[in-house]
């Protein structure tokens, strides 16, 4: 029998460092890697197309902060307006809650109340830009200016006694061009003022946070949107999106228009509707994400990852059964 030749000593080296090279590569790459390997990617693609929109539609997008608006849905909105509908935006809050922000866009080491004022006025006018720059006209955009990071306090705890928000010192809004300015931080305030935009814009669709959301703001939103819509017997006209999806998610992070944005992992259980972008819808969300200067400077790669050759929006949960009457005492 004859023997097979053993490895020469002075091949493992090379062959070591190969193996290393790859590991490495393969290391740094894994969540491009991932993406494509684990078929999320073939998911969205099976996903069913976002339905058209039409002439008269009116669509309402309901933003807790500055920037989510254009994270989520900024093709959807350029979409929507070309098909003939009517969009409108609603932030909540003018996310004046981000200290490092505050001290990184105004040079200062422990930013005080009226920097974060200072930050909340900087992004309202930030977000009527993105907005301008998607086409949606100024009279069809309202900020709200409630606290950021507070919301669920205003839907808890101070319902009806005002909140002074601990980065502000506000307890009322202060935003300038608020759609009720001195409206104190209460919920029953935030929940006057978002009755008002959907009696003035009277939504076919609105666009709310999914209770799926990460961020408490977000959530706090999404059960806001509930409640007062199923108020008003128009819950079937909800839908949702996503932003603090979990586990890293959107991967990879920073600029990536040619990869498709994938089903965030906190939302899988939602049914998703994929809308295409193309290049000039593409082009277009990045300028309107560029255009919030104050929150790029530190969250760039994470905003710019939603720049995507899609957007994903849900339909909302299907109606659950119904539920028995229980009979007897
Ligand atoms: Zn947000």
């Amino acid at each position: 029998m004859k023997r097979l030749p053993l490895p020469r000593r002075d091949h493992l080296l090379p062959a070591a460092l190969l193996l290393g090279g790859l590991g490495l590569a393969v290391w740094i790459n894994l969540p491009v890697m991932g993406r494509v390997f684990d078929g999320s990617a073939i998911r969205v693609q099976a996903l069913p197309t976002l339905p058209a929109f039409h002439t008269g539609q009116r669509v309402l997008i309901l933003s807790p902060h500055p920037d989510d608006e254009t994270l989520c849905c900024a093709g959807m909105i350029q979409r929507a307006q070309a098909e003939g509908a009517g969009v409108w935006i609603t932030w909540v809050t003018a996310g004046d809650g981000f200290e490092f922000d505050a001290a990184l866009t105004q040079g200062v080491l422990r930013p005080q109340a009226h920097n974060m004022r200072a930050l909340g006025a900087a992004r309202a006018l930030e977000a009527r830009q993105a907005a301008q720059i998607l086409g949606v006209p100024a009279d069809h955009t309202f900020i709200l200016g409630y606290p950021d990071r507070g919301l669920a306090r205003l839907t808890t705890s101070n319902y009806a006694r005002p909140y002074t928000a601990p980065r502000t010192a506000a307890a009322a809004v202060y935003v300038p061009g608020a759609l009720t300015p001195n409206a104190p931080y209460t919920g029953e305030a935030l929940e006057a003022d978002l009755n008002r935009v959907l009696d003035r814009v009277n939504p076919d669709l609105v666009y709310a946070p999914a209770p799926q959301d990460f961020h408490t703001d977000h959530r706090t939103v999404a059960n806001l949107a509930m409640r007062l819509l199923a108020q008003r017997h128009q819950e079937r006209r909800l839908r949702y999106w996503v932003v603090h999806g979990g586990v890293e998610w959107p991967v990879p992070k920073g600029l990536h228009g040619e990869l498709p944005l994938t089903i965030p992992p906190r939302a899988r259980s939602l049914p998703w509707n994929r809308a295409d972008l193309t290049p000039a819808e593409v082009d277009r969300k990045l300028r309107a994400v560029n255009a919030y200067r104050t929150q790029t400077r530190i969250l760039g790669r994470f905003m710019r990852a939603f720049v995507r050759r899609n957007e994903l929006l849900s339909p909302g949960m299907p109606d659950p059964d119904p539920i028995p009457d229980i009979e007897g005492p």
